[in-house]
């Protein structure tokens, strides 16, 4: 037992904690829990809590079900909306094959091999995303067969007395309690659109921090009666949402992506990690963008990018290099404006950084900076410029990862396998779908 095992079970005694919540995450990215008596979990951190893995996604073949989930103490947190008497608290958990070892199926250990690469290298990792999501009156849609958004207001819009500011305070609170940092919240452009951005911390803590978060934005609807969506495209005529994510390298307390006498501050490194994010931008779209709906925002306008490049004050931009803060150097770092809301972090973050990590590795060459709107361009002009599409539909996607041995060996056989399979398996059922769009344009044709 180590100390922060033991700091675990003393706080579950002191505060009277009624259950435990081993939290997990499936190869798509939904949040799995299961709750321990207090009593169990000393023997869940000596042993792991065994259960059946085979009915949950991706995480293991029928033939071998049984797996182990094993509490990561560094992630104890009391859950404030369970109540103050007989709290609720929850783990993020490793998951384990029955010998102890790291079930290659686990996305959290996708992430944590990746780390393991960059800390060989001399690198940590931080990030810091920007999540954008819809709020919604509730999960039914109108007459229209639309969702109805609680308000219609627009960018950075103040709404007096309004109802999203009130869910904003209390979602912030929320986050803060459970140990989240929030940086800035906002009214974004869509209506009912709202983007809540988190304070920077290494990327494992960054991408547990999103499963929370999506987990406290839905909690904190619900008990306004309102309902939270991280759909990445709920209308046609508005913006999607995004999940820019901000990216930095540092060795010990040196920020490896700054240096004061080059282009934008951009350091080598941080050019070769840049370089190696578009290379291998379309091998992981399926991964940041995974759903049929993802491609609506890519390719939607919004200033959702839809082409490689990479800019500093160009919202068209893929990778932008904001300098916003230009004299602090800690504050050096690269902006993936790709990502949306709805993925599953653990890969997506595990995917961004392997292929910056490999640009490093093989020094990959950075093309030029574009300054100009990419999505303006002809495409003879993009074509001249290198401006390559990102896959245009998820079967696009699918197939450059299904051609990528940078994915097949980041995700490990089984969660490559899994992926795609989940992800041919959605793009089939929604290409047999007869859409509203063909019966208004096609039932009176010719
Ligand atoms: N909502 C936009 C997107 O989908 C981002 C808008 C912004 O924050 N500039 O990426
Ligand atoms: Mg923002
Ligand atoms: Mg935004
Ligand atoms: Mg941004």
């Amino acid at each position: 037992m180590d100390r922060q095992q033991e700091f675990v079970l003393r706080t579950i005694e002191e505060r009277d904690v009624r259950f435990v919540r081993m939290w997990f995450t499936d190869v798509v990215g939904s949040l799995k829990s299961v709750a321990l008596a207090p009593a169990e979990v000393e023997a869940a951190f000596e042993e792991g809590l065994g259960f059946d893995g085979s009915s949950i996604e991706g995480l293991s073949r029928v033939s071998e079900a049984d797996m182990l989930l094993q509490p990561d103490p560094s992630t104890f947190q009391i859950l404030p909306w369970r109540g103050e008497t007989e709290p609720t608290a929850r783990m993020f958990c490793n998951i384990l094959t029955p010998d102890g070892e790291p079930a290659s199926s686990d996305p959290r250990g996708v992430l944590k091999r990746v780390l393991e690469k960059a800390s060989d290298m001399g690198f940590t990792c931080y990030t810091a995303p920007e999540i954008e999501f819809y709020l919604l009156k509730s999960a039914d849609l109108d007459a229209e067969g639309q969702p109805v958004p609680v308000d219609h207001e627009g960018y950075f819009d103040h709404v007096p007395g309004g109802v999203v500011q009130d869910f904003r305070r209390k979602a912030v609170n929320m986050l803060e309690a459970v140990g989240i940092s929030v940086e800035f919240s906002h009214h974004e452009a869509g209506p009912g659109q709202n983007e809540i951005d988190l304070r920077y911390a290494d990327a494992l803590q960054t991408a547990d921090n999103i499963m929370t978060f999506r987990t406290v934005i839905k909690e904190v609807a619900l008990a306004q009666g309102l309902y939270a969506t991280f759909m990445p495209k709920p209308f046609t005529e508005h913006p999607g949402s995004g999940m820019h994510t901000h990216f930095s390298l540092f060795e010990g307390d040196t920020n490896a992506f700054f240096d004061g006498g080059s282009e934008f501050r951009l350091s080598r490194t941080a050019r070769h990690f840049i370089a190696g994010i578009l290379r291998h931008a379309p091998e992981f779209t399926s991964v940041t963008n995974q759903f049929v709906n993802s491609y609506k925002r890519l390719w939607g306008g919004g200033e959702a990018p839809s082409y490689l490049s990479w800019g500093h004050n160009n919202r068209s931009a893929l990778v932008r290099v904001p300098l916003s803060k230009p004299d602090k150097v800690q504050a050096a770092r690269i902006e993936y404006r790709g990502i949306d809301s709805a993925t599953n972090p653990y890969l997506s973050y595990a995917a961004l950084l392997a292929a910056g990590l490999q640009g490093i590795e093989n020094e990959y060459d950075l093309p030029p900076v574009e300054l100009d709107d990419v999505a303006a361009m002809s495409s003879a002009e993009r074509r001249a410029l290198g401006h390559n599409p990102l896959p245009s539909s998820l079967y696009d996607a699918i197939r450059e990862t299904e051609e990528s041995e940078f994915m097949a060996e980041l995700l490990g056989e089984q969660v490559y396998d899994y992926f795609l399979r989940n992800k041919r398996r959605d793009w089939n059922d929604y290409r047999r779908v007869v859409t509203p769009f063909e019966l208004k344009n096609n039932l009176g044709i010719l």
